[in-house]
């Protein structure tokens, strides 16, 4: 199950709060959630829940307001009497698309009562859709607007139709009518260009039709208008869009507070990279989080949180624990079948759990090669177990080889590399300055560096360390100068 999550709607019952998520998730990694667009996603495994910021997935189209400063070639007298005459027709446009939509479904409902079946649009209208329908009926209608934007205004109105209509019907909500100050219509095609002239920007936009043109005495419909750009943000958008690097979307002129805009609407269109075998994510194994995952060039860090195996081992540890105590009593007349009768149930119970391991072993490892691939890494470094010090010996447990084994098969079906690494100073090398001892680790959970200071989790420093490029060869070099 996978809850995305945009802006601050967690839905519940997962969680009465969502602030409390955003600021656990801000501590835990402020320098992703300062960037400035990112997917935050919760998925819940079993009983287990992760957390996701993700940085690369998102899809991008975005609307940026420009004030226009005044006509290039025209002055304000005749650009603001077209405008407004643009404003009337849109409105116009609207009005009528959404009184043939009505006049469609009073028909269609009528139809329907006396014939039990639903009118086809194709049969009677002509189209199979109202978009259609209604632009060819109200077309001719309108003097200034020109055909692509009419065309466009007659989609919004239509959509909007159709989104509303069966609150409509039941009453909800009432018929959608459009005021004068309605945005005029600009598609994609009708901004003609974005060009810069030393620092001003200008667009190009085609806006009336040509008979409306002819009757101005103008060659064409398009009028060339000065923008205001602000800032930064709004200049890298305009340089983006005359590269070609953002995609013009439909857009819109408005009239606000005695002042013309113009809501240029752009994307970012996401290219398939390939995966980057020096872009390394490390994998550290551990009791608290089954894996911590840091990536080698990004501050993107995921964990699983643990409990998950150890609390259904136990659950069942105690049922056998039951079973075993009554076998106990066998034989004493007490209850008369015998200890043998009781060691099938116990050997169930083994399988359950190994079967458990293992189901949950491939939903981790999915997981881990979901992430490696989004987030383009072509390679990935564990701890090689054979090289564990005999106090982690639950390191050692066949749960964590089964895991491992599980992941580089998926890498490997997948293209990523993995490389295993001696985990020996792993956990006790500081993945800031590289200062190795065991002193760095005040506790269990805690790393903190007795040079730089640098602290963070334990796990997600090991993970780090894991991350980097040689980072054998680095253990090596530093601990053979001691
Ligand atoms: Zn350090």
């Amino acid at each position: 199950m996978i809850l995305s999550l945009q802006g601050l709607n967690i839905t519940p019952p997962f969680f009465q709060n969502s602030s409390i998520i955003f600021h656990q998730l801000y501590a835990d990694c402020p320098d992703v959630l300062s960037s400035s667009s990112f997917n935050l996603r919760i998925i819940l495994f079993e009983n287990i829940i992760v957390f996701e910021v993700d940085t690369s997935m998102a899809k991008h189209t975005k609307v940026m307001r420009y004030r226009i400063i005044k006509p290039k070639e025209d002055s304000w007298d005749v650009f603001g009497k077209v405008l407004r005459e643009l404003q009337r027709e849109t409105r116009t446009a609207l009005n009528k698309t959404i009184q043939l939509c009505w006049e469609w479904q009073g028909f269609s409902a009528e139809y329907k009562e006396q014939h039990g079946v639903a009118p086809k649009k194709k049969d009677v209208l002509g189209y199979t859709n109202l978009q259609g329908y209604a632009y060819n009926r109200i077309k001719d209608e309108f003097n200034t607007i020109g055909s692509g934007n009419l065309a466009q205004t007659v989609k919004r109105a239509a959509d909007k139709w159709n989104s509303d209509v069966k609150e409509i019907l039941r009453g909800d909500r009432s018929i959608p009518s459009f005021k004068k100050d309605v945005p005029i219509d600009v598609v994609a095609s009708n901004v003609r260009s974005i060009r810069k002239e030393g620092k001003d920007y200008y667009l190009r936009l085609s806006l009336i039709s040509k008979e409306c043109a002819k009757e101005m005495g103008r060659k064409d419909g398009i009028f060339e208008v000065l923008i205001d750009v602000r800032d930064k943000t709004q200049r890298v958008i305009l340089d983006r869009l005359i590269e070609k690097e953002y995609k013009l979307g439909a857009s819109q002129i408005l009239y606000h507070k005695r002042k013309w805009f113009i809501n240029l609407n752009y994307q970012f269109e996401k290219q398939e990279e390939p995966l980057d075998p020096n872009r390394i994510m490390g994998i550290d194994m551990g009791i608290v989080h089954p894996l911590y995952i840091a990536i080698s060039d990004s501050p993107a860090r995921y964990h699983i949180e643990g409990g998950e195996i150890e609390r259904f081992r136990r659950q069942v540890e105690r049922r056998r624990k039951q079973l075993l105590k009554q076998g106990k009593y066998c034989g004493d007349g007490r209850r008369g079948h015998g200890r043998q009768t009781r060691i099938q149930p116990i050997e169930v119970l083994s399988e359950k759990i190994a079967n458990f391991r293992k189901t949950t072993n491939h939903k981790y490892a999915r997981h881990v090669i979901d992430l490696a691939l989004r987030h383009k890494c072509g390679t990935i470094q564990l701890e090689d177990l054979k090289g564990i010090a005999k106090d982690d010996a639950f390191l050692k447990n066949w749960t964590y080889h089964d895991l491992q084994e599980k992941i580089t098969y998926k890498a490997n079906e997948a293209g990523i590399q993995v490389i295993k690494v001696q985990p020996k100073y792993t956990s006790q090398r500081c993945s800031e300055c590289g200062h190795i001892s065991s002193e760095n680790r005040p506790s269990q959970s805690e790393f903190r560096c007795r040079v730089c200071g640098y602290e963070a989790l334990a796990d997600y420093n090991a993970a780090r360390n894991l991350a980097t490029k040689d980072i054998e060869q680095i253990i090596e070099n530093s601990t053979a100068k001691k």
